[in-house]
């Protein structure tokens, strides 16, 4: 599945280069991490980084470039093409490849009203390794769509729903929050902030595999990632979510509060 780069420059390993002379190459089995720039500046980069290197260490490739010699590629790239928003891929399979990517975010509608989701059933091997896997991707993409779901939650065999196809999902019910084990999905970043941000709020948070049939229980729900951030579903199949339920809106707004705080501390 060839992703392609947009905007004028990329790095093609310790090289900044011509978008115009990018070869679209094989990527099945390699790694990668999205992050997003906001203000010129790549958001959580030391968490992205890090869980880069965690998924070639899961998947068995050794990158023979230097956390800081990437952090410094990427600066490049930033600058060079002159962007202040968007998402950036840094992938390896044989080279490294940075490039900026075509995004798309979340309308203000969406986080006012939340979004519909659909089910598929599919499982992402190695599920804590970012890595691309075209079969389950193009499947969601289709079911995407075909049905106009803003995304689609895996489920595996016995029904129990893991994460969105490029999310994490939670749910919420009475004063706690429920979301899949860490082993089960991939430990999204924007996962592990929401997480902190509800102990910080004295919410509980559950991690336990629940099945479809279990989502009745719930009053709200929301996905969680690097470009839709915290949403809120109002549909999974059949099952309604309030869109507006208030640990949903105190943790949306404690996140963007976050984003602030890390933008100001990294230009300070
Ligand atoms: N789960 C999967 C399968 C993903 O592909 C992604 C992101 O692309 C996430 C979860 C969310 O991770 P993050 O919050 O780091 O964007």
């Amino acid at each position: 599945m060839a992703v392609l780069p947009i905007h004028k420059y990329f790095v093609f390993n310790n090289e900044i280069r011509q978008t115009e002379n990018f070869i679209p190459g094989e990527n099945e089995g390699g790694i990668y991490e999205v992050l997003r720039v906001v203000n010129g500046i790549p958001l959580f980069l030391k968490d992205h980084l890090e869980r880069f290197y965690n998924s070639a260490q899961l998947s068995e490739k050794s990158i023979r470039f230097s956390e800081n010699q990437i952090h410094t590629f990427l600066k490049n790239l930033i600058e060079n093409n002159e962007v202040e928003i968007g998402n950036v891929l840094i992938s390896y399979k044989i080279n490294l490849k940075i490039f900026f990517i075509q995004h798309s975010y979340p309308t203000t509608e969406m986080y006012r009203d939340g979004v519909f989701c659909g089910i598929l059933k599919a499982e992402r091997e190695k599920p804590n390794a970012k890595v691309f896997q075209t079969s389950v991707r193009q499947r969601a993409d289709k079911m995407l769509k075909e049905n106009g779901f803003y995304e689609v939650l895996l489920t595996d065999q016995f029904d129990h729903i893991s994460e969105g196809s490029r999310s994490n999902v939670f749910f919420v019910s009475d004063k706690e929050l429920v979301t899949s084990p860490g082993s089960k999905v991939l430990l999204g970043i924007t996962r592990q902030k929401t997480i902190l941000l509800a102990r910080e709020l004295n919410i509980p948070v559950i991690e336990h595999e629940l099945k479809i049939s279990e989502l009745k229980h719930f009053d709200a729900a929301f996905i969680t990632g690097t470009s839709p951030k915290i949403l809120p579903i109002s549909k999974i199949d059949g099952f309604s979510f309030n869109p507006k339920n208030d640990i949903v809106r105190q943790l949306m707004k404690r996140y963007e509060d976050l984003i602030v705080a890390y933008l100001k501390l990294q230009s300070g």
